[in-house]
C-alpha cells in the first residue's frame, strides 16, 4: 500500500506531445481512473509509472521517494494489460508463481502464497490447467492473481477488461473492485470507457492530449464538469449558449438566442458576455399539454420547447426538442408508457443548480 505522485511529467514522441506537464496524487489505497479518448496518453502515463518509457521531465515519487530513474522491476508493482500475456506453455500454478520463482523464494513458501492468490480471484482448484483451457475473464483473473503475488506497492492496470464482451466485462468489474479493496492496493486503472471508469474509480483523471482536463471524484466531475470536452466525454450532456443578463435573486441569468431566459448558481462574468452552461439530459422535467408553475422566487428554470423526434428506450424515452434556435435532449423516465409524439408543445424545467457554466464557450453564440 502506497501513496503515488506524478509531479509535471513530459513524454514526446517526435512532434507529438504524449503527456504534457501531468501533475497526479494517489492517496493510499485509492482506485484511480485514467479516462480519455485513444492517443490521450493514458498508456503513456502508465507505461511511465512502470520505467517501460522514459519522461524528459517530470517525477514519479512512490511513498515520497523519487522513482523515475530506477528499473522496473526495483519499482515493486504489479501490471495486467488488456491483452493477458500469460505464458501458453505454463500452467496456471506456474503463471502466477513466476515472479516469485525469479525472486528464488523456497517451494512450499511459492506453494501457500500462489494458492492463496488463486483463492482470492476464485480460481482455487485450477492451477493445473493451461491458459487455452480458461475463458477470457478467467485468463485476466490468472494475471491479476500474477500481478499481486509478489504483493507489489502499487497495482497498474492497462484496459485488463478490455477485450472482454459487456456482461462479462460489468461481472469482472465488481469483481476487479472487490479484489482491489481486499488487497488495499494503490490501484491506476486506464479505461477509455467512461462507465467503467465512474463505476469503479474513487477518483479519475480526464485526459485530452497529453493534459489532464480534470480530475476528481466521479460524482463530482460529472455533476461539474470544466470544460466542455469533460462534460461531453462522461456522458450525454446539453450545451446551451447565450449571454450574462444580470441576476434574479440568488441566481445568474443567462439569456438565450430566442430571448428566454435560464438561472444558474455558478458565479457569471459582466453582463453581455458570451457564455455556455450545460445541462445533463436526466435533469431536465419533461411538461407537456400545459406550462408548469414556477418556484416563488421565479429562479426555477423553464423553457418552451416542441419535441422532434422521441426515441423509445425501454425502460426510458430519449426526446429530442427544439427551444428556439438550438435543440436539447432530455431523458425521460419511462413510468406512463406513453410516448409524446412530434410537434407537441412542450416545457422544460430544471433546478438552477444544475446549469453549469463551463470555462470555455463552444461556440459564438448567434444572440
Ligand atoms: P492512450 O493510451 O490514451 O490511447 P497513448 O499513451 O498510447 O494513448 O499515446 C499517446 C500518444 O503518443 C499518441 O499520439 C500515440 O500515437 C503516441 N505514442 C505512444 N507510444 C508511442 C511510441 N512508442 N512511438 C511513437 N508514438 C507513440
Ligand atoms: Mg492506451
Amino acid at each position: 500500500m502506497s501513496r503515488v505522485e506524478i509531479r509535471d511529467l513530459s513524454k514526446r514522441y517526435g512532434s507529438v506531445v504524449a503527456l504534457n506537464k501531468v501533475s497526479l496524487s494517489l492517496a493510499d489505497g485509492e482506485f484511480f481512473g485514467l479516462l480519455g479518448p485513444s492517443g490521450s496518453g493514458k498508456t503513456t502515463l502508465l507505461r511511465s509509472i512502470a520505467g517501460f518509457v522514459e519522461p524528459e521531465a517530470g517525477q514519479i515519487l512512490i511513498d515520497g521517494a523519487d522513482v523515475s530513474r530506477i528499473s522496473t522491476h526495483r519499482r515493486d508493482l504489479g501490471m495486467v494489460f488488456q491483452h493477458y500475456a500469460l505464458f501458453p506453455h505454463m500452467s496456471v500454478f506456474d503463471n502466477v508463481a513466476f515472479p516469485l520463482s525469479v525472486r528464488r523464494n523456497g517451494k512450499t513458501e511459492i506453494k501457500k502464497r500462489v494458492e492463496e492468490m488463486l483463492e482470492l480471484v476464485q480460481l482455487g482448484g485450477y492451477g493445473q490447467r493451461r491458459p487455452r483451457q480458461l475463458s477470457g475473464g478467467q485468463q485476466q483473473r490468472v494475471a491479476l492473481a500474477r500481478a499481486l503475488v509478489s504483493n507489489p506497492r502499487v497495482l497498474l492496470l492497462d484496459e485488463p477488461l478490455g477485450a472482454l464482451d459487456k456482461n462479462l466485462r460489468q461481472q469482472m468489474q465488481v469483481e476487479l473492485r472487490q479484489i482491489q479493496r481486499e488487497v488495499g492496493i494503490t490501484t491506476v486503472f486506464v479505461t477509455h470507457d467512461q462507465e467503467e471508469a465512474l463505476t469503479l474509480s474513487d477518483r479519475i483523471a480526464i485526459f485530452r492530449e497529453g493534459v489532464v482536463e480534470q480530475a476528481g471524484e466521479p460524482g463530482e466531475v460529472y455533476e461539474r464538469p470544466r470544460t466542455p470536452f469533460a462534460a461531453a466525454f462522461l456522458g450525454a450532456t446539453n450545451f446551451i449558449p447565450g449571454r450574462v443578463a444580470g441576476r434574479n435573486g440568488s441566481a445568474g441569468t443567462v439569456v438565450l438566442g430566442d430571448g428566454q431566459r435560464l438561472h444558474t448558481l455558478d458565479p457569471l462574468p459582466a453582463e453581455g458576455t458570451a457564455v455556455t452552461v450545460t445541462v445533463r439530459p436526466e435533469k431536465f422535467t419533461l411538461h407537456v399539454g400545459s406550462r408548469p408553475p414556477l418556484d416563488e422566487d421565479g429562479a426555477a428554470n423553464c423553457l418552451a420547447a416542441e419535441i422532434v423526434q422521441p426515441i423509445y428506450m425501454g425502460a426510458s424515452i430519449t426526446y429530442r426538442v427544439k427551444a428556439g434556435e438550438i435543440e436539447l435532449t432530455l431523458f425521460h423516465q419511462n413510468r406512463e408508457s406513453r410516448i409524446e409524439p412530434p410537434g407537441s408543445r412542450a416545457w422544460l424545467s430544471w433546478a438552477p443548480k444544475h446549469s453549469i457554466l463551463l470555462d470555455a464557450p463552444v461556440s459564438k453564440p448567434s444572440g
